[in-house]
């Protein structure tokens, strides 16, 4: 069986592994803990592993805060941003996002929006991505928060956020991206964005462990951290803005996951981009006027392919190709309900129903991928 649902998670990297048992079998100290060698040698893991997270983003050690995933983060970014400054700020009662985000961007604003937050959901174009001119109008209205997806991970399609986060910069606006589809896929460095005040990011599509994130939070200067309500409060760990003992052995897999991210980025870009050209060619010509492309040919994440195969339902397909190949009808997420991405993106309900994304990773070569010249 091939593995093709890399956007919905991504298999441990052998060097992930070894360097995270140590930390699940005799290093068992909490890095909260004082003097002993134990917990001496956990700081010192989660140190280290925080640069490595710090060096593949571009930020500074201490805007790492490690979440339990990209679920959490955006929940804790979205919630706590609106909590802090909801009792301080006049513009409080605005915030901005668009109607293809991941649910757990959604379902936060949702919940503001219950609790009396006005919030405005972008429309999006017919690759889910958002009017850079509506969005810039709309600030104006000073959003005490706006987030946008950087790179779809139901089509793929990047949203321009370098040239948001300048918008945000110049207007002196929060801005939150979940960049949790594009690390090690679309090279950035933070520190030549300031206008991105947030990121949030996951640890398993990197070949890291399930269970662990990133919430970055910049700071407002070199000194001065960015104030947010945390989501878990308790015993003050990440600075006070994530509370609950560290879970070393992930955030040490999360770190090495990083670090290989980071030292082959450019070489894992070419060889997604390698075999995505390869796979839509084979397609193309093995498969020719059965299928269409939803996706973009440009401003995508490389190795994300979201198709249709005419008049086939997706459920039906997939259960059919499972014993040879793993993929996906849209995102791990909403699998059981028709995907709120593409119809956002003007999909009716029967192309919805009958695409499927195929996700890339560059461990594979492109005979793996000749698999598709059986299908008729
Ligand atoms: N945001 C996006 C864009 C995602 O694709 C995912 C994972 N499907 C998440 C957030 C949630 O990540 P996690 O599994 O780490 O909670």
């Amino acid at each position: 069986m091939i593995y093709l649902d890399n956007s919905a998670t991504t298999k441990l990297h052998p060097e992930v592994l070894e360097t995270m048992l140590p930390y699940l079998k005799e290093e068992y100290g909490n890095p909260s803990s004082k003097f002993y060698l134990l917990a001496e040698n956990a700081k010192k893991a989660v140190k280290i592993a925080r640069e490595q997270v710090a060096l593949l983003l571009g930020c500074d050690d201490d805007e790492i805060v490690f979440t339990s995933g990209a679920t959490e983060s955006n929940n804790m970014i979205i919630k706590g941003v609106q909590d802090y400054y909801g009792r301080i700020s006049e513009n409080s009662n605005y915030m901005i996002t668009s109607q293809a985000e991941h649910p757990s961007v959604l379902e936060s604003f949702r919940y503001l929006e219950e609790r009396g937050t006005n919030v405005k959901y972008l429309e999006v174009d017919s690759f889910a991505r958002v009017n850079v001119n509506e969005l810039t109008e709309e600030l104006k209205h000073q959003p005490l928060l706006t987030s946008i997806i950087w790179g779809n991970n139901e089509i793929g399609s990047l949203n321009p956020i370098p040239d948001l986060a300048q918008r945000f910069e110049k207007n002196n606006l929060f801005f939150h991206t979940d960049a949790t589809q594009i690390i090690g896929k679309v090279p950035f460095y933070l520190k030549d964005l300031p206008g991105i005040r947030f990121l949030s990011m996951s640890g398993h599509k990197i070949g890291g462990p399930k269970g662990i994130g990133v919430a970055v939070i910049r700071k407002q200067s070199k000194e001065i951290y960015t104030k947010l309500t945390p989501l878990l409060h308790g015993g003050g760990q990440e600075n006070d803005y994530r509370s609950g003992t560290l879970a070393v052995h992930n955030i040490v897999g999360l770190g090495k996951a990083a670090e290989i991210a980071h030292k082959h980025l450019n070489e894992n870009i070419a060889k997604l981009k390698e075999l995505e050209e390869y796979l839509i060619a084979l397609l193309s010509e093995n498969l020719g006027n059965k299928i269409t492309f939803n996706s973009d040919t440009e401003n995508k994440i490389p190795g994300l392919i979201s198709l249709q195969f005419i008049g086939v339902n997706n459920e039906l397909l997939l259960k059919k190709l499972s014993p040879f190949v793993a993929l996906s009808s849209g995102s791990a997420c909403s699998s059981s309900k028709p995907s709120h991405v593409l119809t956002s993106a003007g999909l009716p309900l029967e192309e919805v129903r009958q695409t499927i994304r195929i996700t890339l990773n560059p461990n594979i070569s492109k005979s793996d991928l000749d698999i598709f010249r059986n299908i008729k």
